[in-house]
C-alpha cells in the first residue's frame, strides 16, 4: 500500500497542548516525522531521527507507559476471564523498564525504535545524576503499581464488579470547526485513548472514565477527561449526568473529579477547536484535505534558552541539545 504524502489532519488533546507549547515541536511530531518508520532512511537524517525522538520516552514517561501497560494486561485478562498473575505482570514491567535503559545504551532504538523507544535522557546524556533518576523512577514504578492495584476502580474491576467497556482503544470524535471553511469538510477528528472505561454491575446505567496519572498533581487533565466524556456521549448516548470522569494521580492517592460535566465537555470541545483552528493555519491555503503543511520556517520556534527546550524530544533537531 502506497503511503500517503502527509498524515490525515486531526487533533488530539496531547496535540493541543503541544500546538500551545510550541508549534515546530508540531512540526516534528506531525509532518517532519511522517514516513520515518522506514528503517531504509539514515538514522541520523532528520525524519528518521524526528520519528526515532517521537517515539522516544523521558523516564517519568516511561514510567506512566509501564503502568498503564500493567493495568492493561490485568483488564484484558479480566475481560478474557483469565486469571491475573500481578506479581508477574509487575516484575514483566519492572523488566522493560530496565531494558528500556539498556537498550538505549545499546542504541537498539536506531534499528527498531517502536518496540524499543529511546530514553531521552540517555539519548541527550545531558543529565550529570541520570543514573539517580533512574533509580528515583525505578521506586517511583514500584510506588504506582501499588497504587494501582489498591485503587477503588482497578478493584472494582477486578473483583468483578464493575464491567470493562474500553481500555485504552483508540476512539475518534468528530467535531464541526467554528468557523466554515468554504469548500472544505464540515468537521475534523479528534483521537482519544480512554485509559479505562467501565459500567458498575449493580448501576448499568452509570459510566466511569478513569484517567491513570503517574506524575504531579495538576490541572492537565480538563481537555483529556472532557474530550472522554464527549466521546462517550457520540457513541455510548451516555447523558452527562450518568458520567464521572476521574483522572486518578497514584503516587499521590488523590482522585479528581467533575470533568464529564457539560461544562467541561463543552470547554474541552472549545480547546480543540481551537487547536484545529491554529494547526489549520500552519497547512497550506488551508487545506486540511491534502494536509500539506507550510514550510518548516512558519512553525515558529520558541526562543533560545526557553524552559520548554530543556525538556523537548525534539532539541537536537532544533540545535539545542
Ligand atoms: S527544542 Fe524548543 S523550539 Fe525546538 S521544538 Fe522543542 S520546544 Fe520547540
Amino acid at each position: 500500500m502506497q503511503q500517503s504524502p502527509f498524515p490525515a489532519f486531526s487533533v488530539s488533546p496531547s496535540s493541543a497542548r503541544r500546538l500551545t507549547t510550541c508549534a515546530r515541536a508540531h512540526y516534528w511530531a506531525v509532518y517532519g516525522s511522517w514516513g520515518g518508520w522506514d528503517d531504509a532512511l539514515p538514522p541520523s537524517g532528520p525524519r528518521r531521527s524526528a520519528y526515532i525522538l517521537k517515539t522516544g520516552q523521558s523516564l517519568p514517561g516511561l514510567v506512566g507507559t509501564l503502568v498503564h501497560a500493567f493495568a492493561r494486561t490485568a483488564f484484558d485478562a479480566k475481560r478474557a476471564d483469565i486469571p491475573f498473575n500481578a506479581e508477574a505482570a509487575a516484575n514483566a514491567v519492572r523488566v522493560a523498564f530496565m531494558q528500556a535503559i539498556e537498550n538505549t545504551q545499546l542504541r537498539k532504538y536506531v534499528v527498531d525504535p517502536k518496540t524499543y523507544p529511546v530514553v531521552l535522557e540517555l539519548f541527550y546524556d545531558d543529565d550529570v545524576a541520570v543514573a539517580s533518576r533512574v533509580q528515583r523512577c525505578a521506586a517511583d514504578l514500584d510506588d504506582a503499581l501499588e497504587a494501582l492495584q489498591l485503587n477503588g476502580h482497578f478493584l472494582a474491576v477486578m473483583e468483578g464488579r464493575a464491567v470493562v467497556a474500553r481500555c485504552e482503544e483508540r476512539e475518534q470524535v468528530r467535531l464541526r470547526w467554528p468557523d466554515a471553511i468554504e469548500g472544505g469538510p464540515d468537521d475534523f477528528a479528534v483521537w482519544v485513548v480512554p485509559d479505562l472505561v467501565y459500567r458498575l454491575v449493580d448501576d448499568p446505567t452509570g459510566w466511569v472514565i478513569v484517567d491513570w496519572k503517574t506524575g504531579n498533581v495538576d490541572a492537565a487533565s480538563v481537555d483529556q477527561l472532557g474530550m472522554y466524556a464527549t466521546w462517550l456521549g457520540t457513541v455510548a448516548g451516555a447523558e452527562s449526568r450518568h458520567v464521572a470522569a476521574v483522572a486518578v494521580y497514584l503516587r499521590h492517592y488523590v482522585e479528581k473529579v467533575g470533568q464529564g460535566t457539560p461544562e467541561a465537555r463543552a470547554e474541552a470541545v472549545g480547546n480543540m477547536q481551537a487547536a484545529a483552528v491554529k494547526a489549520r493555519a500552519l497547512v497550506e491555503d488551508d487545506d486540511v484535505e491534502t494536509n500539506q503543511p507550510k514550510p518548516m520556517e512558519a512553525f515558529e520556534q520558541l526562543p533560545e534558552g526557553s524552559k520548554a527546550c530543556r525538556y523537548c524530544a525534539f532539541r537536537r533537531l532544533c540545535g539545542r541539545g
